[in-house]
């Protein structure tokens, strides 16, 4: 049996920077299944389907083969065959998956492929559905979240660094829709899983949540 560690919570609150630490102090993958709905935006808006017609979206997401593999531990995504890593990380696309992800086809479809990979492996999953619907079995559970104004900061710095133009107020009025969009969708909504823990990162370094974590998994 893997060894399966989930982790769960809203935009920004650094889910993906702590599981990758987690995976290289376990030695496990690191399965960012985010970057998975972004890469189905990314090809529904690159065939410039509208995000609104469910069933045109249902049709086509079918198209998309999505793929994952690692290259020197890095998750690379791939789409028909080609690596898309360099398309996913814009609020556009962030946006756009946050809308596409309510469909069902799309959900089915990515899930399956989530489930396969953390049967195969041993894995650390971020998410907003892991605890919920894709590992309801998973070893530990973690919801992580923080103030939705801590969150717009931390996603400001990082676009920031990148030397990208962006707007605090503006971010954060995103992020809030996208929490909203995430929480409140019919199939497989954000929700801390009954036998979560609760971590509010907030107030805390990263260094302190991922003790506290690897500190469950013992
Ligand atoms: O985590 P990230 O911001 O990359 O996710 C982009 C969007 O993909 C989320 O806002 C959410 O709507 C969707 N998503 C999802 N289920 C997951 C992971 C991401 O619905 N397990």
């Amino acid at each position: 049996m893997s060894y399966q560690i989930a982790i769960d919570g809203p935009a920004g609150a650094g889910k993906s920077t702590i599981a990758k630490k987690i995976a290289k102090e376990k030695a496990f993958i690191y399965v960012d299944t985010g970057a998975m709905y972004r890469a189905m935006a990314y090809y529904l808006f690159s065939q410039r389907i509208n995000p609104e017609d469910d069933a045109l979206v249902g049709e086509k997401c079918q198209e998309a083969d999505i793929t994952i593999q690692y290259e020197g531990g890095e998750q690379v995504v791939l789409l028909n065959g080609e690596n898309v890593n360099a398309h996913l990380r814009t609020e556009e696309v962030g946006n756009m998956a946050s809308f596409t992800s309510k469909n069902p086809k799309v959900r089915e479809r990515l899930t399956a492929l989530q489930k396969n990979l953390a049967s195969k492996n041993n894995v650390v999953m971020d998410g907003r559905d892991i605890g919920t619907c894709v590992l309801p079995g998973a070893d530990v559970k973690v919801y992580l979240t923080a103030s939705a104004q801590v969150r717009a900061k931390r996603r400001f710095d990082e676009l920031s660094a990148k030397g990208e133009a962006c707007d605090l107020q503006k971010i954060e009025e995103d992020i809030i829709k996208r929490d909203e969009q995430d929480m409140n969708r019919e199939i497989a909504p954000l929700k801390q899983a009954s036998d979560a823990v609760l971590i509010d990162s907030s107030y805390m370094t990263i260094e302190e949540v991922v003790k506290e974590i690897l500190a469950l998994c013992r």
